[in-house]
């Protein structure tokens, strides 16, 4: 069924009788062309561009719990592409450009609002590091504003201008930034997959790997062996327990990283904030409630529950901004284990082992990626070559040395 005004009438005046179930609940074939794993939202993007794209139909998405269980539906739903990298421009902004078509290409309402990002300053050297990276954003064509102190005031009076630690001197925005909604990205891609054919199946872990040799020619799973001749992963916080059982040992660590909803309230945030002299970022849900996070918990994890210290960090973070906040209730707290790789930035490639394909290593950073990443996913695996807009995600970039450190703190995952 296509969503339409015309079945939301024929719904309305059939007592809701005509609604159909919105993507297939498939149980494992056999075999097929290709296999993803990992139903996150760049999994299922993935394998929703190789069937559009590439004319791929006979593939499936193998997920150990329910699509959307993952990060896909744990993250603070911020969109951008205010990078300042050569490797990171172009890729994001082609996410940003996927982000803006989504709904229409989808037929699926994933709330993308472009309400902006505005990321504060609060000394000179930081205010010439932001006009440097709008600057990086410009040149590429990408929209960026750098503003003062009274133009920030001007617009989020509530801040903390008078009496701060670490007073706002101004900040860059980027006006076509913003948030969607994430299990509504899932859900939608999971919708489009599954009507060109691509099977979705949950509750299916996989557990090792079927091998001609060297070469990957399927996957043992909880359901049992599935042939194919391609194999991408795409299981974000699991990357390297998965790749292990390959025989691949990646640079990437786990880690938790938490975020927290409180009581909704009036609009108040217009627009998603990242404070400048700590870890915190803040933006409004639609139903009212102030979305926020910030650090990573410091320690190895694969347990979607983070510490207090982190919280407490957080909310520092969140008073020094506006100390309003604090006379907010909290509402909920949650983690998820982020694939965090040594320089920041995500891989999109091949493997060396043939038949094998990688998605990983998106930090705290990839859902605003979810689109670009699904495109140049699915044609890394379709192609077997690099998609220009993500030809510097490679794998060996770490043997080379040809690392994508944006934020320019070297070897560290939980600095990232
Ligand atoms: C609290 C929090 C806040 C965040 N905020 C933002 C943000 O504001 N903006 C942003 O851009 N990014 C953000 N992120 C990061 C973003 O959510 C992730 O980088 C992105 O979702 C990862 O890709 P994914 O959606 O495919 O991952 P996931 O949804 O984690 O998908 C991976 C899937 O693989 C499955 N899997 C694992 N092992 C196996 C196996 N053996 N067999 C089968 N399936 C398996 C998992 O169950 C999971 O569903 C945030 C993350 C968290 C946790």
């Amino acid at each position: 069924m296509r969503y339409s005004f015309l079945s939301l009438l024929a719904n309305a005046v059939s007592g809701q009788r005509l609604w159909t179930p919105a993507w297939r609940d498939a149980a494992p074939k056999p075999s097929y062309d290709a296999v993803i794993v990992g139903g996150g939202g760049h999994g299922l993007a993935t394998a929703y561009y190789l069937a559009k794209e590439h004319g791929l139909h006979n593939i499936a998405v193998l997920e150990k719990g329910w699509i959307g269980s993952g990060n896909a539906g744990r993250n603070t739903t911020i969109i951008r592409s205010n990078y300042g990298l050569p490797g990171n421009i172009p890729f994001y902004e082609w996410s940003m450009t996927l982000w803006e078509g989504l709904e229409r290409d989808l037929n699926y309402n994933t709330m993308v609002s472009q309400r902006g990002i505005l990321n504060l300053y609060h000394s000179d050297p930081q205010r010439d590091a932001y006009a440097r990276r709008g600057n990086a954003m410009r040149l590429h064509g990408v929209d960026a504003e750098l503003l003062d102190r009274e133009q920030v005031r001007a617009m989020l009076p509530f801040l903390n201008f008078d009496n701060a630690r670490f007073p706002i001197q101004g900040g860059l925005l980027q006006r076509r930034a913003g948030t969607a909604r994430h299990d509504g990205v899932v859900w939608g891609y999971a919708r489009a997959a599954s009507r060109l054919g691509v099977d979705i199946v949950q509750n299916c872990a996989v557990t090792g790997f079927l091998r001609d040799g060297e070469r990957i020619v399927g996957v043992e799973t909880s359901r049992g062996p599935i042939h194919a001749p391609k194999v991408g992963l795409a299981v974000a916080g699991h990357s390297s327990h998965v790749a292990h059982m390959a025989g691949l040992r990646l640079p990437i660590e786990s880690h938790v990283l938490q975020a927290f909803v409180s009581e909704g309230i009036k609009p108040l945030i217009p627009n998603v904030i990242t404070f400048g002299a700590g870890h915190f970022y803040i933006s409004q849900s639609d139903k009212g409630g102030l979305v926020f996070g910030g650090d990573i918990d410091g320690y190895n994890s694969y347990a979607q529950r983070g510490n207090l210290p982190v919280v407490e960090d957080v909310c520092e973070g969140g008073m020094a901004l506006m100390p309003r906040i604090g006379r907010l209730r909290l509402l909920r707290g949650w983690g998820g284990v982020m694939d965090m790789s040594m320089d920041g930035s995500p891989i999109i490639d091949r493997t060396p082992i043939p038949g094998l394909y990688l998605n990983a290593g998106w930090c705290y950073g990839g859902f605003k990626a979810t689109p670009a990443s699904g495109w140049c996913f699915a044609h890394a695996i379709a192609r077997d070559e690099p998609h220009p807009a993500a030809a510097a995600f490679r794998l060996d970039r770490f043997a080379t040395g040809h690392l994508i450190d944006e934020k320019g703190v070297g070897a560290q995952p939980n600095l990232h």
